[in-house]
């Protein structure tokens, strides 16, 4: 009996694989759960592969003991590295043909991340799983920038969303957005931004309610800009910034000023 919970598993255990599947949270390798940094730091050369995409940063992947192979498989917006279909089948047949793979994926292998596609692959071809959560970018990011995204007086709901552009617009329930005393939380959103203020604007939230971007929180390279909903796109349009960022829009953004001691630069 160990300390941790019996992880979530699938198919029984057979000769193949298994595939872990492994949110490696928002950057910061000190937000890893204990048992993904284990898994890391015990990988054994030349049974395992790891495969990775572009979220995972680099201090996370300098854990793996040396002579692991590591192969990234990511996607980049309008440059997609591996289609999902043959990422998938390309986990199954390592796993078919004896190897240990860690699939490690930014954040929660579930938010945002695809991980259900991969793991209903690995379940149709019967190839046993686990899986293990991470800290998803929503979470991990705004609150070690200081913004709670729930706070009693002024937000009692958070709402996570893609702003993921499709044929140039948003496909998201602006009216639901737009309720008051709610924290709205953007992934993939950087593009979509003047898109996401306007609308949310023309749905009827105040052009003054406080929105932020944070460029790769957590990391050493984490950038905070903030200002109001009807102003951040200009912003963020003069400070350059690039991905991955992550947006927050409500009252708790303003409050994230005060705990952080005054407006970052
Ligand atoms: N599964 C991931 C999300 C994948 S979608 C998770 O749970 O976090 C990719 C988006 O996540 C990025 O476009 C960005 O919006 C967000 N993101 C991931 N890491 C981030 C980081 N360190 N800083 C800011 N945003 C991040």
């Amino acid at each position: 009996m160990t300390g941790l919970a019996a992880p979530a598993t699938g198919a029984a255990p057979t000769a193949a694989g298994p595939v872990w599947l492994v949110g490696t949270g928002p950057g910061d390798p000190g937000l890893l759960t204990v048992r993904a940094a284990q898994l890391l730091g015990s990988a054994v050369p030349p049974r395992d592969i790891v495969l990775y995409d572009n979220l995972v940063h680099a201090d996370i992947l300098a854990l793996l003991p040396p002579g692991v192979e590591r192969r990234y498989v990511g996607k980049r917006r309008s440059d997609h590295a591996l289609p999902q279909d043959t990422l998938s089948a390309l986990m199954v047949s390592l796993a078919r043909s004896g190897r240990r793979v860690l699939r490690l994926k930014g954040g929660d292998p579930f938010i945002f991340g695809r991980g259900g596609e991969e793991l209903e692959a690995l379940v149709e071809a019967g190839v046993p799983w686990h899986i293990v959560p991470g800290i998803t970018a929503g979470t991990g990011v705004a609150t070690v920038a200081g913004i709670p995204l729930t706070h009693r007086r002024l937000a009692q709901s958070c709402t996570f969303v893609t702003g993921h552009l499709q044929d140039g617009s948003m496909d998201l329930d602006w009216p639901a957005l737009v309720r008051p005393r709610q924290t709205v939380v953007v992934y993939m959103g950087l593009v979509g931004l003047p898109t996401l203020c306007a609308q949310l604007i023309a749905h009827g939230r105040d052009p003054a309610t406080p929105a932020a971007i944070v460029q790769q929180g957590t990391t050493p390279g984490q950038r905070l800009l903030s200002a109001t909903l009807a102003r951040l796109p200009e912003m963020v349009s003069r400070a350059g910034l690039h991905g991955p960022t992550l947006i927050v829009v409500g009252e708790v953004v303003a409050l994230g000023e005060k705990l952080r001691g005054g407006v970052p630069d």
